[in-house]
């Protein structure tokens, strides 16, 4: 065996801003301030800028954001308990488990294999009287936004919360629904953002935001996530401490502004991987349009999945598997969902392997993973 392709190597892919992350948590250190404070007040105004949002605000992680943000939509009583959300069929649990956290009820809706998120048609099919919000999540990187989803949902007034965990600095085909701007976490009337140390843009430990234009919404998400309180002492609903720790914000100060650089880079992987890549067994994804994917994965098909990922361990080919079983399937969901028909989410779950194409992957390895994937055949 040559050599090794590693999936993802968190030290490696920080390495580049170490010397920034250190004197930033010094920083903090020498600071007295460990809770909220202008770190955190920086983190949220370089996020609402980049997104072209009024509003950021930090939290705890990314599956907190969205729990935050249907919690608030039902305190301002703009959703009711019992109220239906249309949910993608594949994806990471968290999207689900913040829908259930509220006591909304999740409708998973199936997905196209090509670009792995949620169709317009589907979701329309998938409007029921009872439905009043949609989660598109921008899977993989990939904006799930289009100007047939934007008139769908404006046709039927659902309300729209973006799961942009997987997907900062895309940039969507069609401009939000309220705002001007394209970039996903400005699309709809909120977003959930992670900064989970392996996504695109990651913090040293658990981080995450919520971005919208909506003062009520964002007033009402920041008072959550800090017990509820909109001044000190009085508490205007029984909330959360779910706030974004201030250490962590100002890892992120470091490494937001290098959001395009990060993405640009996988871009160039995931190219070479969709030029080079011409094996009749191995599907390819859909390519960016216009930077409406940042390659959070890089995401093939194949029948013969587990002896294709043999093949390529055998070969020093690290890859993973997001998600081995849908939401739908898992253990916590298998009772009510039990009547959930997502034929194409399933399959996909069976089919699936994710390519390396991080900060650890150079366009050399991409050249060279393809040939090793180009070699494989059935046996
Ligand atoms: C990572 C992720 C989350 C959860 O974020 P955490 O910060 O890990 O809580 C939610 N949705 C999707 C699609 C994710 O990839």
């Amino acid at each position: 065996m040559s050599r090794l392709y590693k999936f993802l190597d968190l030290e490696e892919v920080n390495r580049p801003f170490m010397a920034d992350i250190r004197s930033a948590l010094d920083r903090v250190a020498l600071s007295g301030r460990y809770v909220g404070g202008p770190e955190v007040e920086t983190f949220e105004r370089m996020l609402a800028d980049m997104t072209g949002t009024r509003h950021a605000v930090g939290v705890s992680n990314g599956l907190d954001a969205l729990r935050m943000i249907f919690r608030a939509l039902i305190l301002l009583g703009r959703l009711q308990p019992g109220d239906e959300v249309l949910v993608p069929a594949n994806t990471y649990i968290a999207s689900v488990l913040a829908v259930t956290d509220a006591g909304l009820r999740p409708v998973p809706v199936d997905i196209d294999a090509y670009t792995s998120n949620m169709t317009a048609g589907a979701v329309m099919r998938a409007i029921g009287p009872r439905t009043r919000a949609v989660l598109p999540v921008h899977l993989y990187g990939r904006a799930c936004w289009d100007d047939e989803l934007k008139e769908i949902i404006s046709e039927n007034n659902l309300i729209v919360v973006e799961d942009n965990a997987q997907a900062i600095g895309a940039v969507a085909t069609s401009a939000g629904l309220i705002s001007s701007s394209c970039h996903t976490g400005a699309l709809g009337h909120a977003a959930a953002f992670s900064f989970y140390p392996t996504k695109n843009v990651g913090a040293l430990g658990d981080a995450g935001a919520v971005t919208t234009c909506d003062d009520e919404l964002a007033a009402a998400v920041r008072a959550l996530s800090n017990y509820g309180s909109d001044r000190r002492y009085h508490n205007i609903y029984a909330g959360f401490n779910c706030r974004l720790d201030p250490l962590q914000a100002a890892v992120l100060c470091v490494k937001l502004p290098h959001t395009d650089d990060v993405n640009a880079s996988r871009q160039a992987v995931a190219d070479t991987y969709l030029r080079h890549i011409s094996n009749p067994l191995v599907e390819l994804p859909a390519p960016s349009k216009d930077g409406n994917c940042v390659w959070h994965q890089f995401v093939v098909r194949t029948a013969m999945r587990d002896s294709f990922r043999e093949y390529l361990a055998a070969n020093g080919v690290q890859t993973d598997i997001n998600y081995p079983v849908p939401p739908h399937l898992q253990p916590c969901y298998a009772e009510s969902m039990a009547a959930v028909s997502a034929p194409v989410a399933e399959l996909m779950s069976q089919r699936l392997l994710c390519l390396p194409v991080s900060a650890c992957t150079s366009v050399d390895d991409a050249v060279e993973i393809s040939a090793i994937i180009n070699r494989y055949s059935e046996k």
